[in-house]
């Protein structure tokens, strides 16, 4: 059985490292906001070449806390793709301000900088791009409008960890492509803690040091409240463990690189959408998600034969329940990629072994096999 994903494998080469860091805090008598908190954001910004990183409790409050202190009167609107993880039209909701669903460029799966400015009225604010599965958003067009507009731009990088954009200019890294970014350092992530964690990552001085206050009740100075501010400060173990592994990032990103390769050349089945191959080098591949158009079947029999896979995301935001009130809109694009999603096993612990059989099972299915074993 070849499991989706088994973070516990992921983590088994830095073992030791975290260990050490672990009895590191633990004698240190400090575990929340201190100095290891203090040397991640250093390094974190270091690694993504902003001046600033503020570390938070999560992913979904990074993002919510900055558009919270962007202080944007109520119900100003900001623009998502409509095929966005829930996380990040909940930073929006959750900040006061009202989602504008965007259609996403289908090749892609991103935020297609053409719809933007269809979508832009007099009380746009901002506009959230996602970095979806690992690859950036097309960021020189985004903030040409964002410019024309004069519109904040805050990257989603949740998925993107050590991701790039190759602009007119230069190639900047994810979390440095907007006036701010979002992260998440949830355990599945291509930078995952052994708990919750989060950063924001900017180059605006006065925004970072909003998020300092922000982040611990609105305070700047103990016992003084400049801000409404929250709890969501980022712990000392959690710290400590990302800087045990961060220097393994670009070797992880690396092998999920190679991994595919192997999958865009290995996979021939007619009936499967591989992702866009044009950015293989700069993608951060936290997924590699395939259509096809009968996906659970495919889905249901990749299981039967020992595959395991998930589905990114099964249900677009404007369907479910808590978004209720936007049910009525009609985004063929998004619902179409829903329906057709599959996200084949891809983490840096994955054998080429376990790789080439997926591709041999994956080519091995035609119609036909789903006539034959899974009557319906
Ligand atoms: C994981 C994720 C988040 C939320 O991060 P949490 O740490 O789980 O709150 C937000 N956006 C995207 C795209 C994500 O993948």
């Amino acid at each position: 059985m070849i499991p989706f994903l088994d973070v516990k494998r992921i983590n088994a080469p830095y073992q030791q490292i975290i260990n050490s860091a672990v009895g590191r805090v633990t004698e240190s008598g400090w575990y929340v906001l201190g100095q290891e908190v203090e040397a991640f954001e250093n390094e974190f910004a270091a690694y993504c070449q902003t001046r600033h990183c503020v570390g938070v409790a999560n992913g979904l409050e990074a993002l919510t806390l900055v558009l919270n202190a962007w202080g944007f009167p109520a119900k100003s609107e900001v623009i998502v793709a409509s095929n966005a993880y829930i996380a990040s039209v909940l930073s929006i909701t959750h900040a006061g301000l009202t989602p504008v669903f965007v259609e996403p460029d289908p090749r892609t799966y991103l935020l297609d900088p053409l719809r933007i400015e269809a979508a832009i009225t007099a009380n746009t604010r901002a506009i959230l791009p996602v970095h979806l599965y690992g690859r950036c958003c097309d960021m020189d067009a985004i903030n040409k409008v964002a410019h024309r507009y004069d519109l904040k731009v805050l990257e989603d990088a949740a998925q993107a960890h050590g991701a790039s954009c190759r602009g007119t200019r230069m190639e900047r890294k994810a979390g440095n492509l907007g006036d701010a970014a979002g992260w998440s350092f949830y355990p599945t992530k291509n930078l995952g803690a052994l708990g919750d964690a989060g950063a924001i990552t900017t180059n605006d001085g006065a925004l970072a040091e909003r998020l300092r206050a922000l982040r611990n009740y609105g305070s700047g100075q103990k016992y003084i409240n400049d801000y409404l501010g929250f709890n969501s400060r980022l712990d000392e173990l959690q710290a400590a463990v990302l800087s045990a592994k961060l220097p393994g990032l670009t070797e992880a990103n690396n092998r999920r690189k190679e991994l595919v390769k192997r999958y865009l050349t290995g996979i021939t089945n007619p009936d499967v959408v591989l992702p866009p191959a044009d950015q293989v080098e700069l993608d951060a591949w936290h997924l590699f998600v395939i259509q096809h158009p009968q996906r659970d079947d495919f889905r249901a029999y990749l299981l039967e034969q020992g595959i395991g896979t998930d589905i990114h995301y099964p249900i677009p935001p404007h369907h479910q329940q808590a978004y209720a009130a936007y049910a009525h809109l009609s985004l063929p694009i998004a619902e179409q990629l829903h329906r057709n999603s599959l996200s084949l096993p891809l983490n840096p612990a994955l054998t080429d072994h376990e790789a080439d059989f997926i591709i041999g099972t994956i080519n091995s299915i035609s119609n036909r096999t789903f006539e034959l074993l899974l009557p319906t």
